[in-house]
């Protein structure tokens, strides 16, 4: 089953108690691992950001069409299509939106126009502040540390703080999901990570079947289009937002 796509204040009883045993978890000398890209942060600002630059620079004024609910996978031709952009232009100019898009998405100036998740910033510090570590773990490499860490303080996740460490990938061209799996075993010594919450089907499955008895928890936005399902014993999250 494929994610449904963010959804970021779809609140509900069931939710609500699910980011409630998430904070259960925490507790001084356990390590709770949160992604950043479609975990805490909606990358879709980012995205909307760049196809406007783009649209300025070139003067394709079809790209300012282009809105947050139309970004559903990582295809950024369906995106164009979602946002009413006619088929020929879409064929004719994706590889060129690409290009552009590759260059800025992965880059630390554009992380800062992502939005965190509506209430992500009260979870994560309602885990620190039950004296849990904090560890940020993403798959953007470390020449996006000083974009990250604006961001991370803007929306005022606990950062730069005691128990708090952010985990980036060394190089750019690493593998997102080994980069992790290496990370979530070096981080051993914070001790036992408890909770984990990600995007990505597969670094949750991974972690999960090492880990069985942690509160590993799929975030429901986007992910990429590799053919892994959350394991079943992995509890969906839809939205950080809370009825209460
Ligand atoms: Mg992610």
């Amino acid at each position: 089953m494929r994610a449904r796509g963010y959804a970021p204040f779809a609140a509900s009883p069931e939710n609500d108690a699910l980011l409630d045993s998430i904070v259960a978890r925490a507790e001084p000398g356990r390590a709770a691992v949160f992604d950043l890209d479609g975990c805490l942060f909606d990358t879709r600002p980012r995205q909307v950001r760049i196809f406007r630059e783009l649209a300025a620079q070139q003067g394709w004024a079809q790209l300012c069409s282009v809105r947050e609910e139309h970004f559903l996978d990582w295809s950024l031709r369906t995106t164009m299509l979602n946002a009413g952009i006619a088929p020929d232009w879409v064929e004719a100019h994706e590889p060129l939106v690409r290009a552009w898009w590759e260059k800025c998405f992965f880059s630390s100036p554009y992380v800062i126009y992502d939005h965190a998740m509506p209430g992500a910033p009260s979870l994560v510090r309602a885990v620190w502040e039950r004296g849990a570590q904090v560890v940020y773990l993403t798959g953007r490499d470390i020449a996006m540390v000083p974009g990250t860490e604006i961001a991370l303080r803007a929306f005022g996740f606990p950062y730069n703080a005691v128990r708090t460490s952010l985990l980036m990938k060394p190089r750019f061209d690493m593998d997102d999901t080994e980069f992790k799996e290496g990370a979530l075993e070096s981080i051993a010594d914070l001790g036992p990570t408890t909770i984990y919450l990600d995007n990505e089907p597969a670094n949750l499955n991974i972690y999960k079947r090492r880990h069985p008895n942690a509160h590993v928890v799929f975030v429901e936005t986007d992910h990429s289009p590799r053919p892994d399902e959350p394991g079943p014993t992995i509890p969906w999250l839809r939205s950080f937002w809370r009825t209460r």
